[in-house]
């Protein structure tokens, strides 16, 4: 089982999603960003550290959302999501093609990866 994190980064009342690019596993499919723990490594410390790889961007780790779990073809994947705040940079993308500001009516218009849907239900729910 594969430890992942996913940061719920919430700015203005929206919240940032980004694209899986062509190419990726579940490329085109719409997540949290963040990835897969390194050994050793805390969920906090595996955010700072993919976000700051995948989009620049220094975020503050809050408290935890939700977790879940699923089995794809090329293996199961623990997810953890927490809250994150964002601190400093400007977003560029090198992972990902596409990034958005998503009010929370708004969030199931995009189509996620299934291990996100737990994770998307509690952000709906106020969780
Ligand atoms: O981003 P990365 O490829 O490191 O992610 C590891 C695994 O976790 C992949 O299988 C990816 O599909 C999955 N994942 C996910 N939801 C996320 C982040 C990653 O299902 N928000």
């Amino acid at each position: 089982m594969i430890q992942v994190a996913a940061a719920v980064i919430i700015k203005d009342g929206q919240c940032l999603i980004t694209r899986r690019a062509p190419g990726q596993n579940l490329a085109g499919l719409w997540e949290f960003p963040g990835g897969k723990l390194e050994p050793g490594e805390t969920p906090e410390d595996c955010l700072k550290r993919e976000l700051c790889e995948e989009l620049s961007i220094k975020i503050s780790v809050g408290r935890f959302i939700a977790e879940s779990r699923f089995g794809y073809p090329s293996g199961s994947i623990h997810l953890l999501a927490y809250q994150a705040t964002w601190e400093s940079g400007k977003l560029q993308l090198s992972v990902h093609d596409d990034y958005a500001w998503v009010a929370s009516n708004k969030l199931l218009e995009y189509s996620y990866p299934p291990a996100d849907e737990p994770i998307l239900q509690a952000i709906i729910q106020g969780g």
